[in-house]
C-alpha cells in the first residue's frame, strides 16, 4: 500500500466550504472569503471566523430560510458580481479617456431652466 499521506486536518479546515454560502452568506472570490452582505473579507478562512462575522453583523439574515434564503443569496451574488464588473469597466474608461468630460458647467442649469419652462 503506497498511498500518499493525507494532508493534515488543519489545512483542510482552511479551505472554503460551499455550505458557507447558504449558511453564512460567504463566497470565495479570488482566493478570498468575501461576505456577500457587506463585501468584507475574512482574513483567515476558518468556519469560526466566518460564523462569528455572520452572527455578530448580520443576525437579521437568520430570519431568511428555505427558498427565501436561497433567493437572497442569489441576489447578493448577482450584486457582488455586478459591482466587480462595474469597477473593472470604470478602470478601463479611466485609462482610455483621461480628461474628457470636464465641460459645460452650465448644463445642469440649462436642464433646470428647461424644466421650468415646461412646468410654468
Ligand atoms: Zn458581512
Amino acid at each position: 500500500m503506497a498511498e500518499p499521506k493525507k494532508p493534515k486536518v488543519e489545512s483542510e479546515c482552511r479551505k472554503f466550504q460551499t455550505r458557507w454560502e447558504s449558511e453564512y452568506f460567504f463566497k470565495e472570490f479570488k482566493g478570498k472569503c468575501v461576505c456577500l452582505i457587506c463585501t468584507e473579507t475574512v482574513a483567515v478562512m476558518k468556519e469560526y471566523n466566518v460564523r462569528r462575522h455572520y452572527e455578530t453583523k448580520h443576525q437579521a439574515y437568520a430570519s431568511y430560510t428555505g427558498a427565501e434564503r436561497e433567493q437572497k443569496l442569489k441576489q447578493r451574488v448577482a450584486i457582488l458580481r455586478g459591482q466587480q464588473q462595474y469597477f473593472f469597466r470604470a478602470q478601463i474608461v479611466q485609462e482610455k479617456a483621461p480628461i474628457a468630460a470636464m465641460r459645460s458647467p452650465n448644463s445642469s442649469q440649462d436642464m433646470a431652466s428647461l424644466f421650468q419652462m415646461e412646468t410654468s
